[in-house]
């Protein structure tokens, strides 16, 4: 099984397409004319919470599926429940669809067509396809049945049409408390689809709505809205997950008993986007943020499309993402590697290097003049030549990375150790000497020796050496925070996942002088170690933080 999950990741890889069994139902209703020449799709959030990476897989695909056939995809907001709205959430869910690349046609809010929705009810109650149930929760599922054995009928099934409209509008008219009474469809207690068992359609609930206030104490079950959101939008093609697939029946049911609208829209299922490594519930993630688990929504450890923007992901690599894993019907498993795969390849050849040195041990150079400074040029993009080259100054004292010096190297170690030489990159040849220690043991500085006859670019070929490390000058270096990420979620065997208790950690550093002039948002290579962003919310002129969005290697294996 996980075998074959890979083999698709592999392939996707390939640039193929992933073929988009969708637009293929989409071409037989175009050369059908089902809808004549229109394509209508939705994206419809419920406004309780951030969007994340799930919901941009199902923004790409709504609105490039639009975009593919000239037609149009509405934002719709699905606010049938009075819970209270958030206008954060509105704002941040705009903002998000905005930076993946989309425009809405139509922003539209669900609540808007509640008179609408009412008027449905009424018609389905009329031809005795709806009736009051005074059941209570419990009861009606009690009387549900099992999937084994069939539903009994509620002993209010029968009421008639009478008295039904005079109790659904006694319900709407408030007489009624949470609970006391439903509308239910009149349906077939002996269905095997457990969701066409005189479903719930209507509930009472006395809440106010963040849209339509105290007008409604009654309202719509997604099962019933949905389908006429859609209708009253005109929307041909109504994607959503897998989980509703058994739900069709019922979606097609309530256009079909309402009538109004000829053809009626199409739902169709894909499956979810799971990624490893990941957790996928905006109800998980907001209590994440509730209880301080993360720093916010935008956490750049959040799987949420502001903490992923933040953490230095580009639209461009999270639409690749989405086009690559592309639209199946069958529920599976994506390796988060394949999204780091992305981003590192849109940044590759993007984005600027820079020297930069991270838990930094000093160098002095003690054959070096003490008062000489050079400027050594350094590439700014190895792959892309028209990105040019920067200088960058070298002088006596130096800072390396902490992971480029082993006072005892392990075997096959070519970097920095006592009585190893190795390459300054763009400036010289270096040998350690001396290990010079504090009085606490730990290391104050490496004394060290160059070779001016090694410069870079003066054709040196006496001898080689097989460690290449970064360096970055003392006297200009730039403090910098760097902040690096682990997965929030840790994966265990049985397919459960935990809260990776290290996902963050902080380290200070030191960068070449250019990277004083870092603004939040921008993006670089550090030379040796992966890509980083200057964090939009915690740079600042004085300080700047950087987010490591990712590493240069690959994790997950082609
Ligand atoms: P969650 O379960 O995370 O709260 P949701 O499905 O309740 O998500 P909605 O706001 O109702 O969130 O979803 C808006 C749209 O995004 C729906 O059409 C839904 O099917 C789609 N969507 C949500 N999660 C995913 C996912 N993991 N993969 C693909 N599409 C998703
Ligand atoms: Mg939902």
């Amino acid at each position: 099984m996980a075998d074959i999950k890979k083999e698709n990741v592999q392939e996707q890889v390939a640039g193929e397409a992933a073929s988009n069994f969708i637009h293929n139902i989409i071409d037989k209703d175009l050369e059908a004319q089902v809808y004549g020449n229109k394509v209508c799709t939705r994206f419809p959030p419920e406004p309780n919470g951030y969007l994340h990476i799930g919901h941009a897989k199902s923004i790409c695909l709504n609105f490039s599926t639009a975009q593919k056939y000239g037609g149009k995809c509405n934002l719709r907001y699905d606010d049938t429940n009075p819970v209270k709205e958030d206008m954060e959430y509105v704002k941040s869910i705009e903002a998000d669809v905005k930076w993946l690349g989309f425009e809405w046609e139509n922003r539209l809010w669900a609540s808007d067509y509640f008179d609408e929705m009412y008027e449905c009810a009424v018609t389905l109650i009329k031809k005795g396809k709806a009736y009051v149930c005074d059941l209570n929760a419990d009861q009606i599922r009690e009387y549900r049945g099992t999937l084994k054995e069939p539903g009994k009928e509620s002993p209010y099934r029968n009421r008639d049409v009478e008295e039904n409209l005079q109790l659904f509008e006694e319900m709407r008219q408030g007489k009624y408390a949470d609970g006391e009474k439903v509308l239910r469809a009149k349906i077939d207690m002996a269905s095997p689809n457990m969701n066409m068992r005189d479903p719930v359609i209507y509930r009472i609930a006395h809440a106010a709505h963040h849209n339509t206030g105290d007008k409604w104490c009654i309202y719509p079950m997604y099962d019933f809205a949905h389908p006429i959101e859609d209708a009253i939008e005109g929307v041909t093609h109504s994607i959503c997950t897998l989980e509703f697939e058994d739900h069709r029946p019922l979606y097609d049911w309530v256009l079909r008993e309402v009538g109004k609208w000829n053809p009626p829209p199409k739902q169709i299922e894909f499956a979810r986007l799971n990624l490893t490594n990941t957790v996928m519930s905006k109800r998980y993630l907001k209590a994440m943020v509730d209880d301080g688990t993360v720093e916010g929504w935008d956490d750049p450890r959040m799987p949420t499309i502001a903490g992923i923007r933040r953490r230095g992901y580009t639209p461009e690599a999270v639409r690749d993402f989405c086009e690559r894993i592309g639209v199946a019907k069958a529920n599976s498993m994506v390796d988060v590697g394949l999204l780091e795969h992305c981003i590192r390849e849109d940044l590759k050849q993007k984005v600027e290097s820079r020297n930069v040195v991270e838990n930094p041990i000093k160098v002095v150079i003690t054959n070096y003049p003490e008062d000489m400074q050079e400027q050594m040029e350094l590439e700014n993009n190895r792959e892309v030549p028209e990105l040019g080259s920067r200088n960058v100054p070298f002088s006596r004292e130096l800072y390396v990375d902490g992971d480029d010096f082993m006072e005892v190297p392990v075997k096959k170690y070519f970097r920095l150790f006592p009585g190893n030489e190795v390459r300054f990159k763009g400036a010289y040849f270096i040998t350690c000497n001396e290990v010079v220690k504090n009085a606490d043991g730990s290391i104050k500085e490496l004394h060290c020796t160059y070779d001016p006859e090694t410069k870079s670019g003066s054709g040196f070929s006496g001898r080689k050496v097989k460690g290449t490390i970064h360096w970055v000058d003392a006297k200009t270096a730039v403090p910098v925070k760097i902040r690096n990420y682990d997965y929030l979620m840790l994966d265990d065997e049985k397919g459960g996942q935990t809260l990776n208790p290290a996902s963050l950690s902080e380290s200070r550093g030191f960068a070449e002088p250019l990277l004083a002039k870092a603004k939040p948002g921008e993006r670089f290579q550090f030379f040796r170690k992966g890509y980083y962003i200057a964090d939009e919310k915690l740079t600042t002129e004085d300080e700047k933080v950087f987010n490591k969005i990712v590493g240069l290697k690959s994790s997950w294996k082609k």
